[in-house]
């Protein structure tokens, strides 16, 4: 009888012990679980910080998440994840100079693109503005070419009468009215000089002026780049992490829906105990460089591997 009652003690103590230490035992066992047994039985995850700074609801997160975990799904037509509000593998989305970087990268495009528009805008003008400059050159140097030519006609005759002693009154009066002419046409001609030389001034302010665009351009451009390298490389978009406190996924940055499923597919990857993969494409390829929306074979191979499929 004694003996019985000890064991019903031993009983309700242990009883006691699991439900205080039920939250423990349930993540130490779902982490052994996951690392002897894997893919057995599917992973539960559950939102955990989330910074609305991201701009994103807790709604459409977890669309992305669904649709994360239907990639590795899919291929398998497994359940490897499922959500669960108290689930083990807390997702959470943490906001840092990281996203703040992704942010100004974000508007730093959208300048590039308005000084671009700009660019090409002052181009064009100028363009128009030269195209029109060389037609009145021309228009102007067949003028003075045709003005030239009457002149030395004209000089020429007055030459050829000089030489008989003078003219007769009907041509001495022609003599007059072409000099009238002539003189009329050279004013105008240099009224054409100044436009011109107007027009040459302006076309080379122009000129001035997008060649100090482009260079602007240049710098932000390279600016842009300098930013967007160091982001692939330097910049952790997410990290899966596994200690004496549990689970967790931590979500740092993503610039577009698309780059946040794959991110977020990713840190899945290595929670089904995934490493890395070489194929720059794969979900499980060290940078988030891909556009595929889902598995490569490199993919696919390493989780064939994972789940003795
Ligand atoms: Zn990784």
């Amino acid at each position: 009888m004694r003996k019985i009652l000890k064991n019903i003690l031993a009983l309700v103590i242990l009883g006691i012990l699991i439900f205080v230490f039920q939250d423990e035992i349930g993540s130490s066992f779902s982490v052994l679980r996951n690392k002897y047994l894997p893919c057995r039985s599917p992973i539960a995850y559950s939102l955990g910080t989330f910074d609305e700074r991201f701009g994103v609801s807790k709604e459409k997160f977890l669309e992305s998440l669904a649709l994360a975990e239907g990639v590795w799904e899919k291929e398998i037509d497994k359940n490897l994840f499922k959500y669960s509000e108290n689930g083990n593998l807390k997702i959470n989305l943490i906001y840092d100079s990281r996203q703040e970087a992704t942010e100004k990268l974000d508007i730093l495009g959208d300048e590039l693109d308005f000084d671009r528009v700009e660019y090409n805008k002052l181009k064009g003008e100028y363009e128009a503005l030269y195209t029109l400059y060389l037609k009145d050159k021309k228009v102007f140097e067949a003028r003075l070419g045709a003005f030239e030519a009457r002149k030395s006609e004209f000089e020429k005759n007055v030459a050829y009468w000089n030489q008989k002693g003078g003219a007769p009154q009907n041509e001495y009066e022609k003599i007059k009215e072409e000099e009238k002419w002539l003189n009329g046409e050279v004013a105008k001609l240099n009224n054409l000089q100044n436009d011109l030389n107007q027009k040459v001034d302006e076309v080379n302010s122009l000129a001035k002026s997008l060649n100090e665009l482009a260079g602007y351009l240049n710098l932000n451009v390279a600016k842009y780049n300098e930013i967007g390298g160091s982001h692939g490389e330097e910049f952790e978009e997410g990290v899966y992490e596994r200690d004496a406190d549990g689970e967790r996924i931590n979500i740092y940055q993503f610039e577009s829906k698309e780059k946040l499923m794959r991110v977020l597919a990713h840190e899945f990857g290595h929670a089904l105990g995934l490493d890395h993969v070489e194929d720059s494409q794969a979900i499980m390829y060290r940078l988030n460089n891909g556009v595929n929306q889902k598995l490569t074979e490199a993919d696919i191979s390493a989780l064939s591997e994972r789940c003795n499929l």
